[in-house]
């Protein structure tokens, strides 16, 4: 699960990590009342969307008084941010951080992850903040510098000395930089985040370490131990589709293309739309329906994708072991009943129940082409949606 920066912010705030003053505003209004309460003489104005690059899209503002406060608020605040992290259709803004703006000396970059080639958490810095820091790992790999982590001890101070003094933090503010990072890594482990990237991390004129710019995303899995994280979740800032699919325990991703793909297995389901691309196809989305699904289960997941206007064809693709074809078929039949089946569907069942599932199928009346194989059904739905 993600969050919005100035949520971030402010729960790096309470856990003792340096961050400008600020406060979120959902109107242009509010946005100049807080202006005013900060007293700042310079103010930021920044969009709050679930993406990055805000800043070359026009989604940060430096303000110099409250008129201008009050002239880009109005200009941010509903307004639809393209980044290259938001795709073509961008992100509506519908909330600022509004925050006392800091005089900056120099840019740096810290990032906190899980990285699956250590199994470890892995600390990143490097003096090229400011920047997309995937440009500089592509480009200048050597300027970023990462300290693995031991679980059994977390972040030792020596790592966290030895990372300020590699990306060039003036001697006289390697201390706190060193707080600012064991902060940012207890924050990482006490609330099971799988991010933290501070993007810029700053120097200030004034001589203070501060995050200027704040990323944490959740263990999804995870948030059951963190209710007040949970709470933070913006529902607008996620796919509708994905949200009526979390609601039924359904592992549903929206993609781009125009095949709606029902699998089960995330295997089966990665596999699944490979074989649509390999046939010259593009999937619509990722969906495991799950072993354990019900045939409610499956009707909503068919629901799902056929509310998606992108969709001009469907591909199912089961594999009944645990999950039964029987089930699956019955979950078709009663969607197919309840919203109107008004495009090419392409079924491939094998295995637990397949002879059942193919019967309910049969006898339902519905227009199904029937797959022999996998390549079969892929190859089936991609010439259908032609
Ligand atoms: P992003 O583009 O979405 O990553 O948004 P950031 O929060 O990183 O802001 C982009 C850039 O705006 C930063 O790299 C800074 O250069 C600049 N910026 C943000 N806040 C301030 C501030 O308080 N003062 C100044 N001078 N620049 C800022
Ligand atoms: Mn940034």
């Amino acid at each position: 699960m993600n969050i919005h920066e100035y949520q971030a912010k402010e729960l790096l705030r309470k856990h003792g990590v340096a961050v400008p003053k600020g406060k979120v505003a959902f109107t242009v209004d509010e946005a100049v009342k807080t202006a005013k309460e900060l007293g700042t003489e310079v103010v930021v104005v920044k969009a709050q969307i679930h993406a990055g690059g805000r800043g070359k899209a026009g989604g940060v503002k430096i303000a110099k008084n409250l008129d201008e406060v009050r002239k880009y608020a109005k200009e941010i605040l509903g307004k639809v941010l393209v980044t290259h992290q938001t795709g073509p259709q961008g992100k509506e803004v519908k909330r600022l951080l509004i925050e006392e703006g800091s005089k900056i000396k120099k840019e740096y970059y810290v990032g906190v992850v899980v990285d699956r080639a250590t199994s470890r958490v892995v600390m990143m810095a490097s003096e090229e903040g400011g920047m997309e820091i995937e440009e500089v790992a592509a480009k200048t790999p050597e300027k970023i510098i990462k300290e693995v982590i031991d679980p059994a001890v977390g972040l030792q101070p020596f790592q966290a000395r030895k990372l300020a003094f590699a990306i060039n933090i003036p001697g006289s503010l390697v201390n706190k930089a060193v707080k600012f990072m064991m902060g940012l890594y207890q924050v990482f482990v006490e609330k099971d985040a799988s991010v933290a990237e501070i993007n810029p991390l700053v120097v200030t004129e004034e001589g203070e370490v501060v995050a200027l710019d704040a990323k944490i995303n959740f263990d999804s899995n995870a948030l059951y131990r963190h209710p007040e994280i949970k709470e933070l979740r913006d529902l607008d800032e996620e796919d509708p589709k994905e949200i009526e699919a979390s609601k039924f325990d359904l592992n549903y991703i929206a993609l781009d293309g125009n095949i709606g793909c029902m699998v089960n297995g995330a295997g089966l389901a990665m596999s699944t739309m490979d074989i649509i691309k390999y046939y010259g196809g593009e999937p619509a989305n990722f969906l495991d329906v799950g072993g354990g699904a019900t045939t409610e289960n499956v009707k909503e997941a068919f629901k799902i994708i056929l509310s998606d206007s992108k969709v001009k064809g469907i591909f199912v693709n089961i594999f009944g072991g645990i999950m039964k074809c029987d089930i699956i078929a019955n979950g078709i039949v009663t969607a197919a009943k309840e919203v109107k089946l008004d495009r090419p569907l392409v079924v491939r069942l094998e295995g637990t129940n397949v002879e059942l599932g193919k019967q309910i199928l049969n006898d339902s009346g519905l227009n199904i082409v029937a797959a022999d194989s996998m390549a079969d059904g892929a190859k089936k739905i991609v010439e259908l949606v032609k």
